[in-house]
Formats: structure tokens, C-alpha cells, sequence
């Protein structure tokens, strides 16, 4: 529907947005409205010919964290058919007794993200609880801050200690879950307002989600990969453990950024060269420029593969270009960019969900072999089709093209990764449930999905390690090749104080 002011209605998920375009000094923007007007977004519109779809709409309203307080106030938890109708306060069907389950919530506030060790009666029971209703009953499920779990005066008396010191403490034994949210903090009352949702008023509608990366590229002690002068700092590093606790960040970025840029400033590292300081840090900056170079070449020949070096700012422009291109039908848009026609079979956000859903189902919190054997020839067969059958139909969306290449190859590595860690016969462990058929169920009256196998640390002495290689003359082609090597022992340094002063002041002589 198209109101007077050129505005696109959309109804989603029962609520009225207005979606308009217009064009600002950054080019095309999409606007999004409430009826309300509480929420405005905007974001920029990259491919003018392509509609926008309530689709492009929920990816664009706002989804964030609902740990802490946000369950330490307890709320109800309820699942709704899609359409939001038969509403059912899902828990108690599981949780016999409400103070458990109260329990459970408030546990689930400071123990999460989802973890194994805690589906054996512990707060992750509610991660699964919530999967059978999203995942497996196709349910959609809320928070409900305005009334208490069990439709009841929550009896704070009957808490255990941990969760009933904690609201006494904090003076929020009373009333419903927003004035006990409000209570203890407001900001958090406060930050979904400002994003158009009062929780006050409405629901809010939630999901378990992956967190963090376990895993990530593998440096040494300087951060620095294996191809020299790239370095690795933050959650792409594969610095933490299994269940990458909290701090592990703080490892990641700030002191791998440290080490990497003393190491860098020190060794000109790059060039191979004596040189230290400001000097070094020049080469390392073009040596980092040199390979994005390297890398965009390779990739721009994917989408224009041919022997002769392809010239930029289209100077080779004429029909024996055209010759060069590789198979399919292009031809010059107004423009003057050249671009495949849409022969091709794919758009690129057709592939992007594609490919999101099919992680979320495989590679998520409950692993099934079935399903990442499945999911793995998909995303070969995606690869392989990548450069021939999916359109770009604006040369803006080229970076979402190459976004969603990265995607596709990251979802070959980790998938090969997480099947080759069940063919070790690696059981569950961290943020993942490997299903086991004659494994343990982790509570009578839930599906027998979830039946698995702890690793109790099995395999915790060994560290997983992938290598990627790009198939010869195939652009498109990865093989992955996995190994295991045990985990570096820890040093044991002398802590004797001068000692390591020492060693500190030195440190030039040990990179
Ligand atoms: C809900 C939640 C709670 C957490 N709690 C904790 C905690 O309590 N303690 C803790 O230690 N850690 C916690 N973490 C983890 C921690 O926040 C992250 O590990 C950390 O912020 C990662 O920082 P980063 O700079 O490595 O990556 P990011 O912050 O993810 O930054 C990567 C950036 O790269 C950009 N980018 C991605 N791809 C491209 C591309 N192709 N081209 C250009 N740019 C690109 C992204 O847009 C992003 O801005 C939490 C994470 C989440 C999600």
C-alpha cells in the first residue's frame, strides 16, 4: 500500500511500519517508521532495484542481549504460534515446581551463554526449552515483563538463597517483572524505549542465538598467523578455550593488539628488514595494503576472470572485454558499469538467508551429524556455483557479494571442523550439543533430540587445527584438511620479581 507521502506500509509481526527513500550526500537511504514514530531507522540502500521486504525490514529492527537483569527481574516466558495466537506460558509444562522455575531464570541472567554443563538440571534447560518451541514447534517466544511467571505474586520466601539475597539486596522483592526491572535498572528499561519498544506495554520477542566465535584463525604468542606479516587480534583469534570465559575478549583485542603492534614496531617484521619504530610500522602498513591488494585481485577476477589484467575505471571498455568475461550474459548498465545479467539464478540476499539459516539449523547450539554432512555439501555446491550463478544487479552490492564469499568458505572451514570433531568422537561441550541416540537425556519430558554425550574432557588436551586450500584451477573449490596437536604446556616461569623485570626490559632480544 502506498499512503500520500510515498510511504510503503508493511505489517509485520502485528505492528505497522512505513518504509520510504530518499537520497542524502551518502546516496540512497531506506527509512523505516513505527506507526508510533518511536522508531525510525535508516540504512543505506544499495541496490536500487530491488524492493525492500518485510524481511529487510525484521533484519533491520532492533535485536540485542536479554541477559543480566533482564531475566534476574523474572519474566514471564511465554510461545506463540506465528500468527501470535495461542499463547502459552511454555516453562511450567516443563517445571513442576514455579520456584524452579523462577529459579532457573534467574540463574539464566549471569550463566549464559548456552552450556552443556548446565542442560543436566541446570540454567541452559532453559536454552533448550526455548529451541523446542522456536526450532522444533515453529513457535515464536517472548519475555513478558508485565506479569509475573505462573500468574501468580512471585513468593519470594520460597527462592533459593542465591537468587532471593540477590532481590532482597537489590530491594526488588515486590511487584511485577518491569517494576522490578526498573527497580534494579532503569537504563535497561530505558534502552529498548529509545528503540521503540516498551516493555511496559508489549512483549518482546526473543531467540537463542550464537554468542561468539569458538575458534578462530591460529597465531603464535605474538598474534601473528601463519602468513607472515598478518596478525590476527580479537574474537578472530582462536586464543581462548572451549568455553571462551568472560575476559577472554580483553585477551583477544587489548593484549593481542599490544603484543602484535610492540612486535611489529620492533622487528619491521614484515619486511624482514633491521628496522624498528615508526619505520616499521610504515612497511607493515604496505605490506598490509600489498596483500588487500593481492586478495582484491584475486577476488575481482572471480566475478571478471580472464588472462589479461583486468584494467580499473572500465578504460578497456568495448566488446572484446566482453570476451573475457566468464560464462553467463553481461552487459552495461547506465552506469556505465558492467554487470551479469539476471539469467543468473541467485540474488545475493537470496543466498545470504540461505546460507544464515542453514548455520543457524546445522552449526548452532544442537549439532546433528546428519545435518552437518548435509549442510556441508550445501555450502560446496553454493561455492561452486558462486561466481556462475549469483547476480550482483548494482556494482554498490559488490561488497555484500564478496561478504557473503567470505561467509561461504568460513561455513566450509567450520563445518568440516565440527564433523571432523564428531568423528573423533568428541562429545558435547561448551556452546555446542552433539546429538548421541543412546546418549543421556538431560531431563525426562524433553525431546530425545537432545540426547548426548558430555566430553568430559575427552579431548581436552588437544587442539583442533584446519588448513584451507583453494582446489587448483578452480576459483571456487576449497579443501579443508584437519589435524589435532596437544596443547602447548603452560610455562613455568621464574616469578621471582627482579628475574622477570629483567626479562621484561630485555624482551627486545626474545621476539
Ligand atoms: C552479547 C555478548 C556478550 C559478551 N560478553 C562478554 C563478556 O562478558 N566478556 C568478554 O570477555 N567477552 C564478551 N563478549 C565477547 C566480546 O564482546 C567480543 O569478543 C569482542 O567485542 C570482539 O571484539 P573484536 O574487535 O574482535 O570484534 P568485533 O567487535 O566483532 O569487531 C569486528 C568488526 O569488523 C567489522 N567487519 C566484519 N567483517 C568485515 C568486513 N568484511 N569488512 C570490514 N569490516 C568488517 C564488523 O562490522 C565489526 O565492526 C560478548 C559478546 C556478546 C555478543
Amino acid at each position: 500500500m502506498v499512503s500520500g507521502k510515498n510511504k510503503r506500509k508493511i505489517v509485520y509481526e502485528g505492528r505497522n511500519y512505513y518504509w520510504y527513500v530518499r537520497i542524502n550526500e551518502h546516496g540512497h537511504r531506506v527509512h523505516i517508521l513505527s506507526e508510533d514514530k518511536k522508531l525510525h531507522l535508516e540504512y543505506p540502500f544499495l541496490d536500487t532495484e530491488v524492493p525492500v521486504t518485510p524481511r529487510d525490514i525484521r533484519n533491520h529492527l532492533p535485536r540485542w542481549n536479554v541477559s543480566g537483569t533482564y531475566m534476574q527481574a523474572l519474566p514471564r516466558l511465554v510461545s506463540a504460534d506465528r500468527q501470535g495466537g495461542g499463547e502459552r506460558e511454555f516453562l511450567l509444562e516443563y517445571y513442576k515446581d514455579t520456584a524452579q522455575m523462577q529459579y532457573m531464570t534467574f540463574l539464566k541472567g549471569y550463566q549464559w551463554p548456552f552450556d552443556v554443563e548446565k542442560i543436566f538440571g541446570g540454567s541452559s534447560v532453559i536454552d533448550l526449552l526455548v529451541y523446542r518451541e522456536t526450532i522444533l514447534r515453529r513457535r515464536r517466544v517472548f519475555l513478558d515483563f508485565m506479569h509475573n511467571p505462573g500468574g501468580e505474586t512471585v513468593d519470594f520466601d520460597r527462592l533459593p538463597a542465591e537468587a532471593r539475597d540477590y532481590l532482597r539486596s537489590a530491594g526488588a522483592c515486590f511487584g511485577t517483572p518491569i517494576e522490578r526491572l526498573e527497580c534494579m535498572n532503569e537504563p535497561a528499561v530505558q534502552f529498548y524505549r529509545e528503540h521503540g519498544v516498551d516493555l511496559g506495554k508489549e512483549m518482546l520477542e526473543i531467540a537463542v542465538c550464537v554468542q561468539h566465535n569458538n575458534g578462530g584463525l591460529s597465531t603464535d604468542s605474538n598474534w601473528q598467523t601463519n602468513i607472515r606479516g598478518i596478525f590476527a587480534v580479537g574474537e578472530v583469534c582462536g586464543s581462548h578455550g572451549v568455553t571462551r570465559p568472560g575476559g577472554s575478549a580483553l585477551n583477544a583485542g587489548q593484549v593481542g593488539a599490544l603484543r602484535a603492534a610492540e612486535y611489529i614496531a620492533r622487528t619491521g617484521n614484515a619486511s624482514g628488514k633491521e628496522v624498528a619504530g615508526q619505520e616499521a610500522i610504515a612497511i607493515q602498513e604496505e605490506r598490509t595494503r600489498e596483500l588487500g591488494r593481492e586478495a582484491a585481485k584475486a577476488h575481482i577476477r572471480m566475478l571478471l576472470p580472464g588472462d589479461t589484467e583486468w584494467e580499473w575505471e572500465g578504460k578497456q571498455r568495448g566488446a572484446d572485454q566482453k570476451e573475457l568475461l566468464p560464462e553467463g550474459n553481461w552487459k552495461w548498465n547506465k552506469q556505465d558499469t558492467l554487470c551479469p545479467e539476471k539469467e543468473r539464478k541467485w540474488r545475493v540476499e537470496e543466498l545470504w538467508e540461505k546460507a544464515a539459516e542453514r548455520m543457524s539449523r546445522a552449526g548452532g547450539m544442537v549439532r546433528k551429524e546428519a545435518d552437518l554432512r548435509q549442510a556441508l555439501s550445501e555450502v560446496k555446491e553454493d561455492l561452486k556455483h558462486f561466481g556462475r550463478d549469483l547476480f550482483i544487479s548494482n556494482p554498490a552490492q559488490a561488497a555484500r557479494f564478496y561478504h557473503l564469499y567470505d561467509m561461504l568458505i568460513s561455513q566450509q572451514v567450520y563445518l568440516t571442523a565440527m564433523l571432523d570433531y564428531v568423528l573423533q568422537r568428541g562429545g558435547s561441550r561448551g556452546s555446542a550439543l552433539y546429538t548421541c541416540p543412546d546418549g543421556e537425556k538431560p531431563g525426562e519430558g524433553l525431546p530425545d533430540l537432545f540426547r548426548c554425550r558430555p566430553d568430559r574432557r575427552a579431548l581436552g588436551g588437544m587442539v583442533q587445527e584446519i588448513g584451507l586450500w583453494r582446489q587448483k584451477d578452480a576459483v571456487n573449490s576449497f579443501t579443508c584438511q584437519t589435524s589435532w596437536r596437544k596443547v602447548r604446556p603452560i610455562p613455568n616461569p621464574d616469578s621471582f620479581f627482579e628475574t622477570q623485570w629483567k626479562v621484561y626490559r630485555e624482551r627486545w632480544n626474545y621476539l
